[in-house]
């Protein structure tokens, strides 16, 4: 039966069935394969049919039988022939089918999005992965309308599309930005073949690759070399590219650009006394400070530190450069919250250096010189704290820079070979005997000659060096007038040290102090250590606590340059300091002056303060500062600063006595014990 006969075959030890269409029972062949196909079987079948059977011959290849044979008599010849055949079809057939469903699978579950798309752009298929780039699967991809494809890319695409339509098999590949279901922009790296040739494709297949991920993490890469991590700004790489392009702009157009170099005034002092955390949220202040100073075109950005440079476009005249530069004054007036530090309000300000772009500015580089070195003067000069590029700059520019490279090269750990020191006299008013001497540095140049301290204190005051040339003068003077002190019954000088504000800020002064001292066996209470207002405006109650450790020591203090500065007497009045230097420009022009040193003279006696009058040239000088009831005078009127042999000659002479009065005949000591060269105007006669 048949029922018998499917079950024999469901054994599976069956490759092929060879069929008759007369079967016994009165079942049709046909019939029987029917119920075959029906049971599920995928067994090949030959159908063996009478010769004049034409029609159940069509209708069994319509029902799918693999082959059949014409029952003539020399059919069986023919069998093997075609059970063969047939056996290898559907061997071939069957591995189709596997490797289709591989190839199925495969596109099901790569990352890669396939879409296969039609001449037009159509999606005719999109694998599960263009889902899951996308979001949703797009039904158009390039065509009218195309609303994926991001608007800069739809032209391209059309072209790109266009070549390859007509290039049977070419493929191209492209970056694209796709839209995303929630709107976003995808990055995919795009592979189109045309395959519409091929069969069971017949359209354009695009491999889509996601490249968002790292896209968004080169974007962060390329923002990090050009951006400064701490501020957001964009930093001096960045700043120079749209600085050079600006220039090139400026050019063609004729217009006014110029840069501006702002560099914080005392910012190492907030790093160093509040920490680095404020620091760094004093920086974030002023760069977002900074920003809201220029208009959104112009660029701001930190080169590092505490250095921000400004780009101004398009700008009027130079004065709107000038006019930011007071819009950042303005800013930056107000104190910075550093909450969580002591105090929690940080003030700061800033230095502005202008240079407005000229046709002799090629390079971005240029301009910025120029900014910088604008920006040194504005530093030097004080408020107002901004100072535009002139060319004449650029003399002094190169000029500091030579000094600063010979300052350099002669001041060494311990060696100042160059250097020498000479000493001025500082006279008793009342009885004219020489009281004590200051010490004052020389620097004996290679090619110079014999440079003046105005000529480089400063720089090595900037640079540092001032603390090992500081401490040389210091040891070097303190022995030198130890030496002296050897004459039977001669009072040796009191020693006078000028202490840059620099080295007073150091942390080891004292014990420095105290250190040279010792290694010299200069009594403390002949060195008396000089400081300027300046020192004294910082930090009061550091200083405060310094200045008494140094008088602790039994060193004695002067302050120096008074009446140059801004202190108060009443504010001096809480120091402990023993002198007071008027600055030599009381005494130099008459009648006004002479009331104020009277006043502060005697302000300062009363707080036990001794005075000497700085500056003293001629006998009418030193006849006011007498006057006005000043107990010393130090001038070139008694004597210049002189080589340490003037001085012991000085000494050994007897001469610690009483100098030449003033108003003597006797010459000053100038024209007789050797005039010191350096720096001074000759005088007149
Ligand atoms: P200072 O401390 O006020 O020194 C007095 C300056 O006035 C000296 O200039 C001296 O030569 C000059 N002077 C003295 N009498 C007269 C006078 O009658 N008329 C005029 N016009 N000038 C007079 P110098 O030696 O050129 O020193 C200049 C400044 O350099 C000093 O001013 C001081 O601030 C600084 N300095 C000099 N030596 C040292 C040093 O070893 N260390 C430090 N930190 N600073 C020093
Ligand atoms: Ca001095
Ligand atoms: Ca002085």
């Amino acid at each position: 039966t048949a029922a018998a006969a499917l079950a024999r075959l469901a054994q599976g030890d069956i490759a092929l069935l060879v069929l008759d269409y007369v079967l016994p029972g009165g079942l049709t062949g046909l019939a029987f394969y029917a119920d075959l196909r029906a049971a599920g079987h995928a067994l090949p079948v030959i159908m063996v049919t009478g010769q004049s059977n034409e029609a159940t011959v069509i209708e069994a290849l319509r029902l799918g039988v693999n082959d059949f044979i014409t029952k003539s008599r020399e059919y069986l010849d023919y069998l093997p022939e075609a059970v063969a055949r047939v056996l290898t079809q559907v061997r071939t057939a069957r591995r189709l089918a596997e490797s289709e469903q591989r190839f199925r699978a495969l596109v099901q579950h790569v990352a890669d999005g396939i879409l296969v798309v039609d001449t037009a752009g159509r999606v005719a298929y999109a694998s599960p992965a263009v889902a899951r780039i996308l979001g949703a699967v797009p039904t158009h991809l390039a065509g009218t309308g195309a609303t994926l494809l991001h608007p800069d890319e739809l032209a391209p695409m059309q072209r790109q599309f266009a070549a390859l339509r007509a290039a049977p098999g070419a493929t191209a590949r492209t970056t694209l930005r796709l839209r995303h279901r929630d709107g976003g922009w995808r990055h995919v790296e795009a592979t189109l073949t045309n395959l519409l040739a091929e069969p069971g494709v017949g359209g354009i297949v695009c491999t889509l690759h996601d490249v968002t991920a790292r896209s968004a993490l080169e974007a962060q890469l390329a923002h990090q070399a050009f951006h400064d991590a701490l501020t957001g700004l964009p930093n001096r790489a960045l700043f120079t590219d749209r600085l050079a392009h600006a220039l090139a702009r400026a050019a063609r157009h004729g217009e006014t650009l110029a840069v501006l170099f702002c560099d914080l005034d005392r910012f190492k002092v907030v790093n160093d006394s509040l920490g680095h955390a404020a620091g760094d949220r004093v920086l974030i202040a002023v760069a977002e400070r900074l920003r809201r100073c220029v208009r959104a075109d112009d660029t701001v950005a930190r080169l590092g530190g505490d250095e921000f440079v400004i780009l101004l476009e398009g700008l009027a005249d130079s004065g709107e450069a000038v006019r930011v530069a007071d819009r950042i004054a303005a800013a930056l007036a107000d104190a910075v919250p550093v909450p969580a530090s002591t105090p929690p309000d940080v003030f700061i300000s800033a230095s502005v250096g202008i240079a407005v772009a000229t046709p002799d500015h090629d390079t971005a580089t240029d301009l910025l010189r120029d900014a910088d070195v604008a920006l040194y003067r504005a530093k030097q000069q004080g408020a107002p704290r901004y100072a535009l590029f002139d060319p004449l700059m650029h003399a002094a520019a190169a000029e500091r820079l030579a000094l600063e490279t010979d300052l350099r090269r002669a001041i060494g750990p311990g060696a100042c070979a160059e250097f020498l020191l000479h000493y001025q006299p500082i006279v008793d008013l009342a009885g004219g005997q020489v009281a004590a001497v200051e010490a004052l540095v020389r620097w004996r140049h290679p090619a110079r000659g014999l440079v003046a301290p105005a000529a480089f204190i400063p720089l090595a005051e900037e640079t540092g060096l001032i603390l090992p040339l500081g401490r040389w003068g210091l040891e070097t003077a303190c022995r030198r007038v130890q030496a002296w002190s050897g004459g039977p019954g001669a009072t040796p000088p009191a020693l006078h040290v000028n202490l840059s504000p620099r080295q007073f800020a150091q942390p080891d002064l004292v014990a420095a102090v105290a250190r040279v001292l010792a290694a010299t066996g200069l009594p403390p209470a002949r060195l008396t250590l000089e400081i300027t207002e300046t020192v004294l405006m910082a930090e009061a109650a550091v200083t405060t606590e310094k200045l008494r450790a140094l008088t602790a020591l039994g060193v004695r203090l002067a302050i120096d340059d008074f009446g140059t500065g801004y202190s108060s007497l009443a504010y001096l009045q809480r120091l402990p300091v023993d002198t007071l230097k008027i600055d030599r420009a009381f005494f130099q022009a008459g009648g006004r002056n002479r009331a104020i040193v009277r006043a502060v003279t005697e302000l300062a006696h009363g707080l036990g303060l001794a005075v000497t009058a700085e500056g003293l040239e001629t006998a009418e000088q030193v006849a006011g500062a007498r006057a006005a009831g000043c107990d010393h005078g130090q001038g070139y009127h008694f004597a210049r600063p002189l080589p340490p042999e003037a001085v012991a000659a000085l000494w050994a002479g007897g001469r610690q006595g009483p100098l030449p009065a003033a108003g003597d005949a006797a010459r000053p000591l100038t024209t007789t014990r050797g005039a010191d060269p350096v720096g001074q105007p000759p005088r007149p006669g």
